[in-house]
């Protein structure tokens, strides 16, 4: 076939294409394996959202409302802003791509950590944008003062993951603030908070008090993870209405679907839920970090429901190793980190297993 495909595009890696657990069951000969791998909620998603999407079942010949008006109200309300200054998308990922086709130009710079969550960079490159990218620093936190000394007459954006995927390392508020201080107000700083109700009150950075300041801040949120609703996919950003504006303009109308709406209504409402993961996940996080390091592996502190762990070894091939017993979790290879592997935290069952699981692999592969 004669394609003319422009170079950003063709130089794009795919999303390395994981199996459905069924297939690398019925590969492996193993059943009732469990995926630790993805930071998802291990408590399922909030029966009442279940409840109202059943519910909403009957209308799936209409449209969805492109406004995600109530949606929008519970919201507003419930974190203290204008429904206008939420965008709502498919997933807070469709966020991140609308914030680039919005305000980035090809050629323009955008600047980002490594390692960090991987669609910043993978979306900037599909516009035809600049990644400029800047290492975390030695306690794997983003680097703030180098990312201020990157940036150029050129840049537009600043990606910033608080907490940070894969290492759930968090900013400092003070830090924070010298560094929007310092930053000159024409460059977009987008917060991404898909991790931020696992982070303890007192240790957050208060993002609306900047997406209501006069330089350009959205912060970013998910149902996704604190809410047990990725298979909706359900995001969204807060920022100044204006820019808000832009997004509603690029974004097609009906990007939320019906179900998500109307799940991500009754899961804001369902504070029991959200209160149980949040427990569950902080026990689930001592508990493993002690038992991870009577293995003699090295647990990576965490503010969120995932953490990096030291397996002093090939991560890459204790992955492999874990995956023939049906334990699935993520290897740190993409990401430059190849001796750790990054677990999401999980029911006590599977916790349980999943350390069952290390203990021997590290033995069979003479780790430690
Ligand atoms: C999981 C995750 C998201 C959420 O993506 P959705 O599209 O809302 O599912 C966003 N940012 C980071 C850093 C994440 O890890």
């Amino acid at each position: 076939m004669k394609l003319k495909v422009a170079p950003h595009i063709s130089t794009l890696i795919p999303y390395p294409p994981g199996k459905p657990i069924e297939e690398l069951e019925r590969e492996y000969g193993i059943s009732g394996s469990i995926k630790l791998a993805s930071n998802e909620n291990a408590w399922g998603p909030s029966p009442r959202a279940v409840c109202a999407i059943k519910d909403a079942l009957k209308n799936l010949h209409r449209y969805p409302d492109g406004s995600c008006y109530y949606l929008a109200q519970s919201l507003a309300d419930k974190i203290g802003v204008k429904p206008e200054e939420i965008v709502f998308g498919n997933g807070s990922n469709e966020i991140i791509g609308l914030l680039i086709t919005a305000f980035l130009q090809p050629g323009e710079e955008v600047i980002s950590s490594h390692p960090t969550f991987l669609m910043y960079q993978k979306l900037v490159q599909v516009q035809g944008g600049v990644n400029k990218v800047v290492e975390l620093s030695e306690s794997m936190q983003h680097d703030l003062k180098s990312i201020l000394d990157t940036v150029s007459p050129k840049t537009r954006m600043i990606f910033l993951d608080n907490p940070n995927n894969p290492t759930g390392t968090i900013i400092d508020r003070d830090d924070f603030a010298s560094f929007m201080e310092q930053l000159q107000d024409d460059i977009i700083v987008v917060l991404d908070e898909a991790y931020v109700d696992f982070v303890a009150p007192e240790l957050r950075i208060d993002a609306l008090s900047y997406t209501r300041s006069s330089k350009p801040v959205a912060a970013l949120r998910t149902f996704s993870k604190a809410y047990g609703l990725s298979g909706l996919r359900l995001g969204y950003g807060i920022m100044d209405i204006e820019m808000a504006g832009y997004l509603n303009r690029v974004r097609q109308p009906f990007n939320v679907n019906s179900l998500a709406q109307v799940g991500g209504v009754a899961a804001l409402a369902d504070d029991e839920h959200y209160q149980m993961t949040l427990e569950k996940s902080r026990e689930g996080t001592a508990w493993l970090s002690r038992e991870v390091e009577k293995l003699g592996c090295r647990p990576m502190e965490t503010h969120t429901n995932f953490f990096l762990i030291d397996v002093k070894g090939d991560g890459r091939k204790l992955y492999e190793h874990m995956l023939h017993k049906g334990v699935i979790v993520r290897h740190m290879q993409a990401y430059g980190y190849p001796n750790f592997i990054r677990i999401t935290v999980g029911r006590q069952d599977e916790n349980k297993r999943f350390v069952g699981a290390l203990a021997s692999s590290l033995k069979e592969l003479g780790y430690g």
